[in-house]
């Protein structure tokens, strides 16, 4: 059985305020959530702990990213280890912002995940094509080759610790989703690239993201390959975010 997973990435959004009122709404509702979702919350790093605390464990906290390296001279960066240190179970890794803004390549992505992993926590590797992309016929090759390389260097017993979330570019915070049909067929696409490179596709948890919303979750959901979100801001309003949990 897969994981169903809804997992709420803030971006550089959140106080400790709202870590407080919002991670507290959303703990004292997952307790009714009777689909066995696992409700993470991925906050700034600044917040984890505080988010951390707020979660009394009936949450699990993610980061938005971690360095490509165990520990050093990197003014700046947080290491897996830290992250767990910090209580984290999820890290995300190859959001399009830090392809895009940070020029994030597959080559760091696969050394993140390889830290990550080696350090046991969940890698939430994001993929997804842009809209010139798509409109060029490429989507699926481009999320292939992602997919690809950023899992290359993932162990044999590792893969337990591997969430794959594509999130189409053109969809994220603009309103558009795709539709539950293309989304369905670039993650069984995905699941196919996913037993090409050896992993156990079946068991791996695919989440959807980009422009989730508390009205059209239930039918990206309901496809057979989509096991749960990554939900940008909709998991900034608390009663949206548990509504979109519910509809795992
Ligand atoms: P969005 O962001 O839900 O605001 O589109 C999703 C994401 O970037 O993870």
């Amino acid at each position: 059985m897969r994981r169903k997973i809804v997992a709420g990435n803030w971006k550089m959004n959140g106080s400790k305020d709202l870590a407080k009122k919002l991670v507290g709404h959303v703990q004292s509702e997952v307790g009714s959530l009777d689909n066995g979702v696992e409700v993470v919350i991925i906050p700034p790093a600044i917040y984890v702990n505080d988010v951390a605390k707020q979660s009394g464990g009936d949450l699990a906290v993610g980061i938005q990213n971690v360095g490509q390296w165990q520990s050093g001279a990197y003014t700046g960066e947080i290491s897996a280890d830290m992250a767990k240190d910090q209580g984290c179970r999820y890290a995300l890794v190859g959001h399009s912002e830090r392809r895009q803004l940070f020029g994030e390549s597959d080559e760091v992505v696969a050394a993140k995940v390889e830290r990550l992993t080696s350090c046991g926590l969940t890698a939430v590797v994001c993929v997804g094509e842009t809209l010139d992309e798509r409109e060029a016929g490429q989507a699926e090759a481009v999320v292939a080759r992602q997919v690809k390389e950023g899992l290359a260097n993932v162990a044999a017993d590792q893969w337990d610790r591997i969430v794959v979330a594509y999130e189409p570019v053109w969809a994220i915070g603009t309103g558009k989703t795709a539709t539950a049909e293309d989304a369905q067929a670039m993650h069984a696409s995905i699941r196919g690239v996913l037993s090409e490179i050896g992993a156990p596709a079946e068991s791996i948890s695919l989440l959807y993201g980009g422009s989730v919303k508390a009205d059209n979750a239930a039918a990206l959901f309901a496809e057979p390959d989509i096991d749960g979100g990554l939900i940008g801001g909709a998991s900034l309003v608390a009663e949206d975010f548990v509504s979109i949990c519910r509809s795992v």
